[in-house]
């Protein structure tokens, strides 16, 4: 407009003909429907949004909640809902007035959007009773569960602030039920039932407090808080072991091992790696852990080299991705590899595609500069990843790890035979080694050494054992 106000128009455009094909004129209608949209735009946000705090209504959030549920089972990603309620809130609200409960709905509303990222819906049920959607929790349902009790308890923290109201100052807390959720199966009404049941749950567990639905979930997740304790003193009452398997060669030859951490608990008993490496990763106790295996292996290699039969053994050690991550890895590795006096070329680190491929350019620097110091390099869990050649040509790698996955299924599944042959042929036109791990039967690695991969692990050749085990077993095939 003139005044420089915008305004929404409608524009009608008529052609008008007095003779001939082509139109005469046009008669341009234009009308200000302002007034109109603005209607429009107040009846949505009536129809979807509550009136007092502005959050999405039920009806909104069960839209929302349908949306999430077809993202995740499409993404293969956990979310969560979160049923929030105020404790105590209908005595207070009775007792002081429903202008101070609005306030405190409104301030309760503001704590928990400004809780959650701006893709995650918080939505008002009505009264007192608010609902939150998370989306792309991790894939892992113990770790996604994880997350969502963290958000949960970010919540419930918030809401034990003081809130000022008028002249009051109000002291509250909340219950909240979660209820995870990954794929179609159970219905929106279900899962926000189940975040209610939770939430009662919660309630009868004393308030300000929280709940799963699913009550594994939360054994679950107390038993990881447990582990998380227990795993940081496990280093100092020297409860880790390490186990040795060995790698032969196309005759059956050891030619090393690959070092396999054991956690001997006094009362669980032998824990596996794989249910403890995850939580060390993200408590960080990966660090010091992944430190004192690399230690132990490195001596290991230096006592090796006192015996003429195990001089030329190469020892693999498992890296994590967190320990890789650290600004000091390089200078860690070769500052152990110093101290122990062992030859950098014997030592073999493992990594995994997903680690290397993370941020690749750092990767390859680090790589590098202890490629340079004599440290060889495989690729672990091989073909379970997304590498491109393009990527994996830049990589200065010794070794690629075909994974055990494709090894047990060579016999029976087609597709895992060519799968294997295609990296058995890959590796060798990149001039990498290829190791065959998980080979169990003679069929297995009959069909490898036809194919070209003459270097193998798996529980054919011998488990992983404690080095007495291990040396013994050497001494005796040396005999025969
Ligand atoms: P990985 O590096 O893929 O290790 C191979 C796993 O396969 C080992 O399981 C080994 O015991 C098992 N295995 C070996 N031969 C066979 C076989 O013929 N058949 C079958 N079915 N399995 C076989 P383990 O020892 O339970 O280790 C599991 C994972 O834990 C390892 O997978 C590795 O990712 C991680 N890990 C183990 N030790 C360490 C460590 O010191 N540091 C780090 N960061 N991770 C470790
Ligand atoms: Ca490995
Ligand atoms: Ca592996």
């Amino acid at each position: 407009c003139k005044n420089g106000r915008d305004i929404w128009v409608k524009l009608t455009v008529s052609p008008m003909w007095m003779q001939g094909a082509k139109p005469d004129y046009h008669i341009v209608v234009i009308q200000d429907i302002t007034g109109h949209k603005q209607a429009e735009e107040q009846v949505h946000q009536l129809a979807f949004y509550d009136s007092l705090t502005r959050l999405p209504n039920r009806r909104l959030f069960l839209d929302r909640l349908q949306q999430a549920q077809v993202h995740s089972t499409r993404h293969k990603t956990n979310c969560a809902i979160l049923f929030i309620d105020l404790d105590n809130f209908k005595t207070r609200n009775d007792t002081r007035g429903h202008d101070v409960g609005d306030l405190l709905l409104i301030e309760v509303a503001e704590r928990l959007r400004s809780s959650v990222r701006s893709s995650d819906t918080v939505a008002r049920l009505g009264g007192d009773e608010f609902v939150v959607i998370i989306e792309g929790l991790s894939e892992d349902t113990v770790p996604a569960a994880g997350q969502a009790k963290d958000i949960g308890e970010k919540f419930l923290a918030s809401i034990t602030q003081p809130f000022k109201l008028q002249e009051f100052e109000y002291h509250g807390s909340s219950s909240i039920g979660i209820r995870l959720f990954r794929d179609g199966e159970t219905s929106i009404d279900d899962l926000l039932k189940h975040a209610d049941t939770a939430m009662y749950q919660a309630k009868t567990a004393g308030r300000n407090t929280l709940c799963f639905f699913d009550p594994s979930m939360q054994i679950a997740l107390e038993m990881r808080t447990t582990m998380a304790i227990e795993l940081r003193q496990a280093i100092a009452r020297q409860q880790f072991k390490l186990h040795y398997q060995r790698q032969v060669n196309a005759e059956g030859t050891v030619v090393g091992a690959e070092v396999l951490l054991r956690w001997q608990h006094p009362e669980r008993g032998m824990i596996s790696p794989m249910i403890f490496i995850p939580i060390a990763e993200e408590t960080g106790l990966i660090v010091p852990l992944g430190k004192w295996v690399l230690q132990m292996a490195c001596a290991q290699l230096k006592q090796w080299e006192h015996d003429p039969d195990t001089r030329n053994f190469q020892l693999a050690v498992n890296i994590s991705a967190r320990q890789f991550r650290q600004l000091d890895f390089v200078d860690e590795v070769l500052e152990v590899l110093r101290k122990s006096e062992a030859d950098p070329l014997k030592l073999k680190l493992e990594l995994t595609e997903s680690l290397v491929l993370q941020d690749i350019v750092h990767s390859i620097e680090k790589m590098e500069i202890l490629c340079n110091a004599g440290i060889r390099f495989a690729l672990d869990d091989f073909g379970t990843g997304h590498s491109s050649l393009t990527y994996l040509k830049r990589l200065p790698l010794e070794q690629i790890k075909i994974d055990q996955s494709f090894v047990n299924d060579i016999a029976t599944d087609p597709s895992d035979e060519i799968i294997v042959r295609t990296i058995i042929v890959m590796s060798n036109s990149l001039g990498m080694k290829v190791i065959a791990e998980g080979v169990e039967t003679e069929d297995q690695r009959d069909f490898l050494a036809r194919n070209g991969c003459y270097t193998y692990q798996g529980y054919l050749f011998g488990r992983p054992m404690p080095i007495e085990d291990f040396q013994k077993l050497l001494s005796r095939f040396q005999k025969i």
